[in-house]
């Protein structure tokens, strides 16, 4: 596998492959898979070099972890050639958790030590890659926090820790406290969802040298379904560069598009169709020139800029 197809997300940090398997839809579909079919599909998602997974304690109604944990524990892989992510602190209003009067954050340390235990014992691992906080908690204590997460750093339950939908100052006051870099914002953006690049976030990445990971990628699958003007100016703004890259897929050039910001993005994937992972494997391929690039911004704004 060459370079280009892994990403270390700040110096010295944990590497992933730069294009990210997410697990929130593993069992979405109209069948819920079982572990022989889970087991395929990450085998799947390795052979095509994918081999980081995204999850969360909540995904799925808090059952993917476990889910998935089951799938693993039958593919023949080894577990350290995969990454395991992993995140905290959302709190569903759901029978699974009949403790949560309503939808909430929880950053305490309490909170923190024992969703990554639960998250451990799902996934069937002792230890995860990469740790994040969910949500910005307006009621985080910094320094409980940090300090629940130096404790999981240094037992070894958590290699490297990120955050993800915080701003920008946000972060920065986390990693004040924390004895170690954070090593990612895990955000969301597509060529439907672009506040990213002017709200900050992106410049915070470069100027620290961290690479944020990219959820909803293909704005959740609204980029092929959704019916309004703005969705249909932006697909055909990327069949155009499709027929000039020979990418050959709308999906290729949204991911290409965001590969080709100089923050170094990395793409957190959500289909769970074998066939189309292996079509969006491309865009590692596909270079995006400026123009091409501009073009579908401007598709995406409705305006050329200024
Ligand atoms: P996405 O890749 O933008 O959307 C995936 C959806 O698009 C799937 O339902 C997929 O359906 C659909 N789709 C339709 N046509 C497609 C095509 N041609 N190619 C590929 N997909 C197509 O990502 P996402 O699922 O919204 O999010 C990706 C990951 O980000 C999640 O799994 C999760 O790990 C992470 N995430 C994180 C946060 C956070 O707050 N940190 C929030 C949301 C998600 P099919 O399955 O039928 O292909």
């Amino acid at each position: 596998m060459s370079d280009r197809r892994r990403i270390v997300l700040t110096k010295g940090a944990v590497s992933l492959s730069r294009l990210v398997f997410g697990a929130w839809r593993l069992l979405d579909g109209p069948v819920r898979p079982d572990a022989e079919a889970v087991a395929r599909l990450i085998g799947t998602a390795v052979d095509l070099g994918l081999t980081s997974f995204d999850h969360a304690d909540i995904y799925g109604n808090y059952e993917v972890e476990a889910a998935f944990g089951a799938g693993l524990a039958r593919w023949k892989g080894k577990r350290d050639s995969i990454e395991l992510i992993s995140k905290c602190d959302i709190m569903l209003q759901t029978a699974n958790r009949p403790d949560n009067r309503l939808k909430h954050y929880d950053t305490s340390a309490a909170h923190v030590v024992a969703s990554v235990e639960r998250s451990l014992t799902s996934l069937g691992t002792d230890y995860l890659d990469l740790l994040l906080l969910h949500r910005p908690d307006p009621l985080m204590n910094a320094d409980e926090t940090a300090a629940a997460l130096a404790g999981l750093a240094k037992s070894g339950k958590v290699r490297a820790v990120g955050v993800s939908n915080f701003t920008p100052s946000q972060f920065d006051l986390l990693a004040s406290r924390l004895p170690f870099p954070l090593v990612t914002n895990q955000i969301e953006m597509s060529v439907l969802k672009t506040t990213a690049l002017t709200d900050g976030s992106l410049d915070h990445a470069q100027r620290l040298a961290y690479a944020p990971m990219i959820w909803s990628p293909l704005g959740g699958g609204s980029l092929f379904t959704g019916n309004g003007e703005r969705e249909a100016r932006v697909r055909a703004a990327l069949a155009a560069v499709a027929a000039e890259t020979g990418a050959g897929d709308l999906a290729v050039v949204a991911i290409a598009w965001l590969l080709r910001h100089p923050a170094r993005l990395v793409p957190v994937l959500g289909t769970m169709k074998p066939e189309r992972l292996a079509a969006m494997v491309k865009a590692l391929d596909i270079g995006l020139d400026r123009q091409q690039w501009f073009a579908i911004l401007e598709a995406s704004e409705g305006r050329p800029v200024a």
